[in-house]
C-alpha cells in the first residue's frame, strides 16, 4: 500500500513537472522569437532606411513583410504550445483512467480469492463436521435429519457456487444459449425451495403467478433468477419479504424482483454488473459473496437479447426488472 503511494505520487510530480517544464519552454521559444524579430528589425532598418527615419520605416514593405513573418511564428508558437499541452493532459488523463482501472481490477481480484477462499472452505468444514458426528456418536433419527439437512444446504451452496464459476468461465469464452422450453414455475418453485432451507426467514411470494414458458438456456435462465433471487435475501433485512411479479407486454416477457432490503446507491447501480465488483470492503461487508453473480445474471440476458434494469423499491429495497424478448 506504501508502496503504491509511493508510486503515485512520484508519477504525480513527474507530470506535474513534464507540464510546467513544457509551458516554460514554449514561455522561452516565444521570447527568443521575440528577440529575433527585435534583432532583424534592427538589422533591416540599418540596412534599408536609416535616412528615412523611424516612423517611415515601420511603413516600408520589407518591415510589414518581416512583421507578419514573425506574428505568424508567435501565432504558431503559441497554437501548437497550447494544442500540445492540451493533448498532453488528455493522454495523461487516459493513462490515469486506465491505471485505475488496472488497480481496481487487481483489488477486486484480491477481494474475490479471499472471499471464494472463505466460501469454499465454510460448507467444506460444515460437512467435515457433520460426517464427524455421524462417525463419533449415536444420534437419534430427529439428531440424524436434523444434521443431514444442514450437510445439503451446504452441499447446495457449494454445488451453486461452482456453478456460478463454471458458468463465468464460460461466458468468457463459449457461452451460446441452447435454447428450449424453460418451465419457469418449476424453475422458481426448485429455486425458492431451495433458498428457503438457507434463508427460513425470507418469504417469496410468487405462487398466485402462473408463470409463463419461455424459450431460452435452461442452466442459464435458472442462474439469473437463483443469483437475483438468493441476493434479494442476502442483502435484505431480519425478515426479507421478496416479490416475483411478471407480465407480458406485446412481444417481451416483463420480470420483477422486488425486496425490501438495504437498496443500492445511485452511483452504485451501473458498477454492480461489472465482474468481482461488491459494494463496500472487505473489512465492512457482512454478507458473503464473490461479486460473480450479477456479472454473470448480466452475461446471460445479453446473451439472451434481454435487458435488466436496477430500481429502487417504495419505501425500501431495489427492483431488478428484467425483460426477455418472446420468442
Ligand atoms: P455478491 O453477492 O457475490 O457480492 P453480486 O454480483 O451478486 O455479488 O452482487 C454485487 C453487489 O451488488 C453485492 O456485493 C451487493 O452489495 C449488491 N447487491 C446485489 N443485489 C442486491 C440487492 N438485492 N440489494 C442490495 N444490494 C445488492
Amino acid at each position: 500500500m506504501i508502496k503504491d503511494k509511493r508510486i503515485r505520487f512520484i508519477t504525480i510530480f513527474a507530470v506535474f513537472y513534464i507540464m510546467v517544464a513544457f509551458l516554460w519552454w514554449t514561455v522561452l521559444l516565444n521570447r527568443k522569437n521575440h528577440e529575433l524579430k527585435v534583432a532583424e528589425k534592427e538589422a533591416l532598418y540599418l540596412k534599408t532606411s536609416p535616412l528615412l527615419g523611424e516612423v517611415a520605416f515601420l511603413e516600408t514593405p520589407q518591415y510589414l513583410a518581416l512583421k507578419k513573418k514573425h506574428e505568424g511564428q508567435t501565432n504558431m508558437i503559441l497554437g501548437e504550445g497550447i494544442f500540445l499541452f492540451l493533448g498532453l493532459l488528455w493522454g495523461m488523463w487516459i493513462i490515469f483512467k486506465s491505471f485505475r482501472k488496472e488497480i481496481d481490477l487487481n483489488n477486486q481480484q484480491r477481494n474475490f480469492l479471499l472471499s471464494i477462499t472463505h466460501e469454499l472452505k465454510s460448507p467444506i468444514s460444515s460437512i467435515q463436521l457433520v460426517l464427524d458426528t455421524f462417525r463419533k456418536r449415536k444420534l437419534d433419527e430427529k439428531q440424524t435429519e436434523a444434521l443431514a439437512l444442514s450437510a445439503s444446504n451446504e452441499n447446495e451452496r457449494l454445488n451453486e457456487l461452482v456453478n456460478n464459476l463454471l458458468l463465468s468461465a464460460k461466458l468468457e469464452s463459449t457461452y451460446e444459449p441452447f435454447y428450449e422450453n424453460v418451465n419457469l414455475q418449476t424453475i422458481l418453485e426448485d429455486v425458492t425451495s431451495k433458498l428457503k432451507l438457507r434463508f427460513p426467514k425470507a418469504t417469496f411470494n410468487y405462487e398466485n403467478l402462473e408463470m409463463p414458458t419461455l424459450m431460452g438456456d435452461k442452466q442459464g435462465i435458472r442462474s439469473v433468477f437463483n443469483n437475483l433471487l438468493e441476493n434479494a435475501a442476502k442483502y435484505s433485512t431480519v425478515q426479507p419479504v421478496i416479490q416475483i411479479k411478471n407480465s407480458v407486454q406485446n412481444d417481451k416477457f416483463v420480470f420483477e424482483i422486488i425486496d425490501n432490503g438495504a437498496g443500492i446507491l445511485p452511483h452504485e447501480k451501473n458498477k454492480i454488473f461489472e465482474k468481482f465488483y461488491r459494494v463496500g470492503s472487505e473489512d465492512t461487508r457482512s454478507a458473503k459473496g464473490t461479486g460473480l453473480g450479477l456479472y454473470i445474471v448480466n452475461q446471460i440476458i445479453k446473451a439472451h437479447k434481454g435487458t435488466i434494469q436496477v430500481l429502487d423499491n417504495e419505501p425500501k429495497g431495489t427492483i431488478f426488472k428484467i425483460i426477455f424478448p418472446r420468442l
